[in-house]
């Protein structure tokens, strides 16, 4: 039996790049933010560290790339070029094993090579065709006379695309700030509804348990590859051609949570009640009993519900690609106004992710009361999709009890904050300095409000 927020495994990555979107802001081997205080790497000039430590830490990883470096000069390679070049290297020098540590019974010992690839699968897939092509091209062109047969490239970009993780640097709010192969947490498979979740501690990779697992057997133990905000249609067309498989979790099994995630709001204007599809037709309003649907009802929800899934996509890539938030913000309301028609405000999943994205924006431009009037909008169905104690629900606990502040609102912020303790704690751990920067928020938020009870007394 683990207990919820028992560690399950904890894993420093086999191997890692950071994003380039963060080069310069970001030590390569720690992914510590310290942009004014990093060293660049003399010989290559394109990676930097903290200090000596972080940079011998990475030496041997970064040996035989910083020669390439050197030798492309001004040809920026891509990441997965280099992350499957350090992956070559490293195992070229015997080392095959990544310092982990797990409390499974039935944890068989694991190298790189016991990472699955699809290597097959992947080099008769069609759709895949052009992907390959770049990643051969690629890898060829950075390690130029080193470069291995087709096979071995291939071989490890079939473990990568199936097993490396996205690094998310939790603290400042969240974003990716690089990827990594870790061989030890790639074991457990996907459900849509995990009861395991991963955090990031810099590199560190810490994988919890999200409720009380009967069985301590990592075959017990299930984590999410997708964005559990999106409908079930989208996650499996994630999983299929990424994972090869088509997911049959209890989520995806269960018609009701996709139904209420697509949810389109009554025609009755005066009714906020809740309509559903089942088998492709209207359900009747369970509120105001109203069951009669126009065809235009029926085009405009199918229409908004397409070009809401890609909007939220280009305007996400906007997001990663750092592009000006004012901007992006001014997308997302006009998207936002075009939704409020017809679909669900409180449930439905396009609706929820553009809010998020534009609580991004209004916290980048630092306007905290419509952040937190974005954030709260989401929480119920937030609630709802998440599993229990889900890092993703306890950050935006901790955004919403920030953004209050900073907005103000005080006593509006003193329960998020409260909650978002207690979460972070049970998804995090103790230790995490999440915990103190919640710790320090709701201090803060305390001596306000005594401040403004003495000032109304006086
Ligand atoms: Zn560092
Ligand atoms: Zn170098
Ligand atoms: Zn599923
Ligand atoms: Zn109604």
């Amino acid at each position: 039996m683990a207990k919820q927020g028992t560690v399950l495994m904890t894993a420093l990555p086999f191997c890692h790049v950071l994003y380039d979107s963060e080069r310069g802001k970001r030590c390569d081997e720690c992914f510590e933010l310290r942009p004014d205080q990093l060293k660049r790497c003399v010989s290559c000039k394109f990676v930097s560290y903290c200090n000596k430590t972080c940079q011998q830490k990475d030496w041997l990883d970064h040996k035989k790339e910083c020669h390439h470096l050197r030798r492309i000069a001004s040809v920026i390679p891509i990441e997965r070029a280099r992350l499957i070049s350090r992956i070559l290297y490293k195992i070229k020098r015997g080392v095959i094993e990544a310092e982990e540590w797990n409390q499974f019974d039935d944890y068989p010992e694991r190298t790189i090579h016991h990472v699955i690839s699809h290597r097959e699968l992947i080099k008769q897939d069609p759709d895949m065709k052009k992907k390959v092509a770049t990643i051969l091209f690629e890898t060829r062109r950075f390690m130029g006379k080193d470069t291995p047969s087709d096979d071995d490239i291939l071989n490890i970009y079939g473990k990568l695309i199936m097993n490396a993780f996205v690094i998310c640097d939790e603290i400042n709010h969240p974003i990716y700030v690089g990827c990594g192969m870790y061989i030890g947490p790639c074991i457990m498979d996907h459900s849509c509804c995990p009861n395991a979740i991963i955090t990031f501690s810099g590199i560190r990779m810490n994988v919890r348990a999200g409720t009380d697992i009967a069985v301590n057997n990592h075959n017990h133990a299930f984590i999410s590859y997708v964005d559990l905000l999106a409908p079930r249609q989208e996650r499996r067309a994630q999983l299929q051609p990424d994972y090869y498989f088509f997911c049959e979790c209890t989520r995806c099994l269960d018609d009701s949570i996709d139904e209420l995630m697509l949810s389109t709001k009554c025609p009755n204007n005066n009714c906020e009640g809740v309509i559903i599809k089942k088998d492709g037709e209207f359900q009747p309003c369970e509120t105001c009993g109203a069951a009669s649907f126009s065809s235009i009802y029926a085009t405009l929800a199918a229409e908004t519900a397409q070009w809401s899934a890609a909007t939220f996509q280009r305007l996400q890539r906007c997001e990663q690609d750092g592009r000006d938030p004012a901007e992006i913000l001014a997308q997302c309301e006009e998207c936002l106004r075009g939704q409020d028609e017809v679909l669900h405000p409180v449930w439905n999943v396009h609706r929820i992710r553009l809010m998020d994205l534009a609580a991004m924006g209004h916290m980048r431009l630092e306007q905290w009361a419509q952040a937190a009037q974005c954030i709260l909008v989401t929480l119920p169905a937030k609630r709802k999709y998440f599993p229990a104690n889900h890092p993703n629900l306890s950050l935006q606990l901790f955004s919403v009890g920030k953004a209050l502040i900073y907005a103000g609102r005080c006593d509006d912020a003193l329960p998020h904050l409260h909650e978002a303790l207690d979460m972070i704690s049970a998804t995090h751990g103790n230790e995490h300095p999440l915990v103190e920067q919640v710790e320090q928020l709701l201090t803060e938020c305390k001596s306000e409000i005594k401040k403004k009870a003495a000032a109304t007394t006086n």
